[in-house]
């Protein structure tokens, strides 16, 4: 009996049986996995045997691009999921118990800021603000007691630079009481750094940013040894962390090109930064590949000869020189992120930093005419064309 329209469209069909593989990742947006038997079920679940269930426990899309990052990580463990925050409240629950104290960066990604300060304080946790540039002080923070230190590598927008292999030599050194290190490596990429294998102990990237690189696609992934893993896979299906199989396949693809993209773009980036820093209309530039720069020497050693595609500088003519310079850089959109193939400019004072007080935005030396730029993969004239007419403007 031929079936009717209301009983066929329902039904799964298989997929077809080929002897080849496919050569490029497939999606495989499945929600739920058909199971065997009860028996099958009760040990998927129990984790018994290794396999796919349901989505929010795990997927092969989150699991191709996990294998990638443990490899360029050099990391045991790797969890993909669903942004950059998403990877730090996984970290933020599965290292510290309540009671637990958190040393925060002064110079971290706004929204990582307030996590591990008040939003761990609503956890039962405590925190302490240190700068990672000063390692006497990290150094008297971590003897007083800690169990994560939370650093980025190179930090927005002043571009300071994280000295990895002294941080982690000060965390393990700190006493009975041992201090993770936990490494936002999201401006670096695991191209210019991998922090693991300098002695951090944990990196999150997000890969929403340059490790996707065509701003479609919001992706978080924390890398880290089996011995800090436990909670971990736990965590995400229980807090709900994990991301969707489209997000991971396409960050895969951009993956293809990370290396080359950030080649182009480190190269383009300095070409900036030096044609930057001979403009009369710019007071100053901020590039860990110019030799005025203070990380200049850590950066030389650090990235293996990159220095990365963001670029700072400030416009002597405050806030109305950089409304000015927004206006007429055509070639430049003013999009508050960042890690994109084409270059891109963000405000902090008006956007990612506008949250701080008056004081901590001057500490860090962030005023109105401040500009950061996220260098692009276009040619280095285009890019230089545009920094250009936004100058002519002013
Ligand atoms: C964007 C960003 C994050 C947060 O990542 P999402 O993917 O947006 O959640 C964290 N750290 C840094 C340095 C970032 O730039």
């Amino acid at each position: 009996m031929s079936r009717r329209p209301d009983d066929i469209c329902p039904r799964f069909e298989p997929v077809p049986q080929t002897p080849t593989e496919p050569f490029s990742a497939p999606l495989i947006p499945t929600a739920v996995w058909r199971c065997e038997s009860t028996q099958q079920a009760e040990q998927l679940l129990a984790g018994d045997l290794a396999g796919y269930v349901y989505q929010r426990d795990g997927h092969p899309n989150a699991d191709i691009f996990a294998a990638k990052c443990r490899e360029l990580h050099r990391a045991e463990r790797a969890a993909v999921v669903s942004s950059g925050m998403a990877a730090m409240a996984l970290a933020l629950l599965t290292q510290v118990e309540p009671g637990g104290r958190i040393l925060v960066s002064n110079q971290l990604y706004g929204r990582t800021s307030l996590l591990f300060t008040s939003e761990a304080r609503r956890l039962g946790c405590t925190s302490s603000i240190v700068d990672p540039t000063d390692l006497a002080a990290v150094q008297a923070e971590v003897e007083r007691g800690a169990d994560l230190l939370v650093v980025e590598t190179i930090s927005n927008p002043m571009l300071r630079v994280a000295d990895i292999r002294a941080l982690a030599e000060i965390v393990r050194g700190g006493g009975e009481r041992r201090c993770r290190l936990l490494v936002d490596n999201t401006f670096a990429t695991p191209v210019l750094c991998q922090p693991l294998t300098l002695g951090a102990d944990l990196v999150v990237e997000s890969v929403t940013k340059l490790m996707n690189g065509h701003g479609d696609v919001m992706l978080g992934v924390l890398c880290g040894p089996e011995s800090l893993w436990g909670r971990t896979p736990l965590a995400v299906s229980a807090w709900g962390l994990a991301c969707s199989p489209f997000d991971a396949w396409l960050a895969t693809r951009g993956l293809v090109t990370l290396a080359l993209r950030s080649e182009r773009a480190s190269n383009n980036a300095m070409a900036a930064a030096k044609f930057l820093s001979t403009r009369r209309e710019v007071l100053d530039v901020h590039y860990p590949g110019l030799p005025g720069h203070p990380d200049h020497q850590l950066a030389a050693r650090q990235f293996g000869g990159q220095f990365g595609a963001m670029v700072s500088f400030r416009l002597a003519g405050g806030r109305f020189a950089a409304d000015a310079f927004i206006r007429t850089a055509e070639g430049i959109p003013f999009c508050p992120s960042l890690g994109d193939a084409a270059t891109t400019l963000s405000h902090p004072l008006s956007t990612s930093h506008r949250g701080l007080s008056e004081q901590d935005q001057q500490a860090l030396g962030i005023d109105g005419g401040v500009i950061r730029l996220s260098v692009g993969i276009e040619s280095a004239e285009q890019v230089i064309d545009s920094l250009s007419q936004g100058l002519s403007a002013l």
